[in-house]
């Protein structure tokens, strides 16, 4: 089945798919996006998900592309159009098409409104989940709206890359109090040896992960004892088990962190609960 892609309005082949070239989304990032899972063929948490959008959008001062209604149907009818079972959907929307000036373009300029989906290998995902990933750590070097899942993701891009390079899947920034914020495109999370989990707040430095909201649910529906708190860096290092969260991994245990084995060096038990139980608590949209 061949790729298909939403753009303003109209369902097109992902390879003939494009904006113009002055969209500000182009031309300065000025845009917000969203990627929710799709499992069985269902969005997950769709509703977290475009809430977060509005507040984006809002925060930002760039108008919705379309009701909610509206944008659950597209979503719906991209993830059907390829065939999605198991994957995810992109969606972005900018602050629309304008002659390149830094200031907001006139008031009547709609927003422009892009979905993707893309297919995932569930089997593939749970191996690496029964392996664990490695992690990095980099210097925090973010603006401070990172609240924001804003379009504007070079230090992001460039501290994946790092981790890549490193032969790591994520980087977790580290702020100049020695703090852990969050990863490139995932939150960060610690057990400590004496079996809390520990995540940082969510009310400044971090993106407001679904997946996490979601976590803190599970956790405490398990019965684990959960602070919300920053840690540090030399903390993550200590720690019994590490994991980051993300729609598009789910809980997934990290194993190493900048080349050291965390607690026994493989996926611990908290981790491991945790990703299995979570699609118990996860909403599902019909
Ligand atoms: N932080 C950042 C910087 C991210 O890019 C992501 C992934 N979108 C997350 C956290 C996790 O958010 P969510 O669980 O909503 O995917």
């Amino acid at each position: 089945m061949s790729r298909i892609a939403y753009v303003n309005g109209r369902y097109l082949p992902h390879q003939e798919a494009g904006i113009h070239i002055e969209d500000r989304g182009y031309q300065f990032a000025d845009g917000v996006y969203e990627v929710c899972e799709v499992r069985h063929g269902h969005l997950i948490e769709e509703r977290r998900h475009l809430d977060r959008l509005d507040r984006s959008l809002r925060e930002l001062r760039i108008p919705a592309p379309m009701s909610r209604t509206a944008l659950g149907l597209v979503l719906k009818e991209v993830v059907r159009r390829n065939g999605v079972i198991n994957g995810s959907v992109y969606l972005q929307v900018t602050r629309g098409v304008a002659r390149r000036e830094h200031v907001f373009p006139a008031p009547d300029t709609p927003p422009s409104l892009v979905v993707t989906a893309r297919r995932a290998n569930p089997a593939t995902q749970e191996a690496t989940a029964l392996h664990g990933v490695a992690v990095i750590s980099v210097p925090e070097n973010r603006w401070p709206r990172v609240d924001i899942k804003s379009l504007s993701l070079l230090p992001n891009v460039l501290a994946k890359q790092a981790a890549k390079e490193a032969g790591a899947r994520e980087a977790w920034f580290v702020d100049t109090d020695g703090y852990v914020t969050e990863g490139a495109s995932s939150n960060a999370w610690i057990v400590t040896r004496g079996g809390a989990i520990v995540t940082r707040p969510a009310e400044a430095g971090i993106l407001r992960g679904i997946t996490r909201t979601v976590v803190v649910e599970v956790a405490h529906e398990l019965g684990y004892q959960l602070e919300e708190r920053p840690f540090t860096l030399a903390e993550a290092r200590e720690a019994a088990e590490a994991f980051i969260t993300a729609a598009s991994t789910l809980v997934m245990p990290v194993v190493t962190l900048d080349g050291s084995p965390i607690g026994a060096g493989h996926p611990g038990p908290v981790a491991t609960a945790l990703r299995q139980r979570f699609h118990d608590f996860a909403e599902v949209t019909a």
